[in-house]
């Protein structure tokens, strides 16, 4: 069957590393969303838990659920209230008309927006929501913010950061406790040293992928075992739509991995490499696809950068689309 092995010596170096970077593991905010990342969160977060990390973000109620119990603080990003919040977790508020369908003693972070205008509220009415929320019998606890742009260079990061700088002004004024955060991986990496007083939100960068450090290892690899093999011979073409013709007589193997498995699907055109340099043949399956005899096992990815390259897009996309389904073992 084909498997998903995660590193956890390199989970453990790269979140060392983020810790150093950020002033410690208790100033961390793991983003474990969407199975972190498709990682694998059931494995990861006791990893990140034992290490001294205490704080994390998901997606929604139900991942926290799963979760709970095991951090102290969970933020929840993408909630959409509706009186079923719970005390054990923080919510973020992600557009102020909803503040009144939140349940009275609810804990929340206010989104703030600085230039990204996905969500959240502007600067200039963080007083009137924090004066609603307090009024509505909520708990505001933190105000945080999210770069459009903190891997690119352009100004927009330089921009966004300072107007979060005078939103926690402002904020400073209004409660003295509130938390704030405003980093995700990239932003965080690129800078010096992050503000004394801020927590930092960091993903990707935990699971060893960013453009800004060098010494992050890949926490994730894949891997396909053999369903099949044959000698494929000259003239002979493997897979739907025949895409691959053997010009000679060559050993191939079908392996148990295809795009139901969440992988994009190669339609045999171009070259789509395997993690050892070799190419797949002729066109994915939903449930396999064929390359070169490579023996019983073989590792179709260590660096996901390698598949979102030949798709066009970031790794993100590639790693958080494997399915939950395949087994992941810790190694
Ligand atoms: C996903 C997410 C992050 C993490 O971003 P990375 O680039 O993976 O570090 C941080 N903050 C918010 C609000 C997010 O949605």
């Amino acid at each position: 069957m084909a498997f998903i092995r995660l590193d956890q010596k390199a989970y453990e170096h790269n979140l060392a590393l983020l810790a150093k970077k950020a002033g410690g593991f208790h100033r961390l905010i793991c983003v474990f969303k969407n199975n972190a990342y498709g990682h694998g969160v059931k494995l990861l977060a006791p990893i990140a838990k034992s290490l001294g990390v205490n704080f994390i973000a998901l997606k929604n109620q139900q991942e926290a659920l799963e979760l709970q119990g095991l951090f102290p603080h969970i933020l929840i990003l993408s909630h959409r209230p509706n009186g079923d919040e719970r005390t054990d977790f923080i919510y973020a508020l992600n557009d102020k008309e909803d503040l009144h369908k939140f349940k009275k003693g609810t804990s929340l972070h206010l989104v703030i927006d600085t230039g990204m205008h996905r969500n959240g509220i502007s600067l200039d009415e963080l007083e009137e929501v924090y004066q609603n929320a307090c009024d509505l019998g909520l708990k505001v606890e933190g105000i945080f913010t999210h770069f459009a742009g903190a891997d690119e260079y352009d100004s927009s990061f330089f921009v966004q950061k300072q107007k979060f700088q005078l939103a926690k002004e402002k904020a400073q004024k209004l409660n003295p406790n509130l938390l704030f955060h405003s980093h995700n991986s990239a932003a965080l990496l690129r800078c010096k040293s992050l503000d004394e007083d801020e927590l930092c939100r960091v993903g990707l960068a935990q699971f060893g992928y960013s453009e800004y450090n060098a010494n992050l290892q890949k926490v994730l690899s894949l891997y396909a075992q053999k369903l099949s093999s044959r000698v494929l011979q000259k003239g002979q073409s493997v897979g739907y739509g025949g895409r691959f013709s053997a010009s000679k007589d060559i050993a191939i193997s079908t392996y148990d991995l295809g795009y139901a498995d969440g992988l994009f699907r190669f339609d045999g055109t171009g070259e789509l490499k395997l993690a050892n340099g070799e190419k797949l043949l002729g066109r994915m399956s939903m449930d396999s696809f064929s390359c070169k005899d490579l023996g019983d096992e073989v590792c179709v990815f260590n660096d996901a950068r390698v598949w979102a390259s030949f798709f066009h897009t970031i790794e993100y996309e590639i790693l958080v689309k494997l399915s939950p389904l395949i087994p992941r073992i810790l190694c």
